[in-house]
């Protein structure tokens, strides 16, 4: 079995992009987990759980870091947090 789990958590937005948003926001928050990967992090509808929409970028930076925008930004990856 893997050691490798998922967990679900839902929330009550209007759309994807305010699901993407509001998960970006909690990724940057629980980051302080080592055990977590906010990279990974997806969101899907609650009666469509297969249908995944990516919250990052997740591009690698020079140095081997990740970049924390959301998935279709425009300008430049960063490292920088930004609320949309
Ligand atoms: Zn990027």
């Amino acid at each position: 079995m893997s050691e490798r789990w998922v967990i679900h958590l839902p929330v009550v937005v209007n759309d994807v992009v305010s699901a993407q948003r509001l998960a970006r926001v909690v990724a940057h928050w629980i980051h302080v987990l080592p055990q977590t990967e906010p990279g990974g992090t997806t969101v899907s509808p609650e009666d469509d759980q297969n249908v995944r929409h990516w919250v990052f970028c997740d591009r690698l930076l020079p140095g081997g870091v990740r970049c924390l925008l959301r998935p279709d930004h425009d300008g430049e990856c960063s490292r920088r947090f930004r609320l949309r």
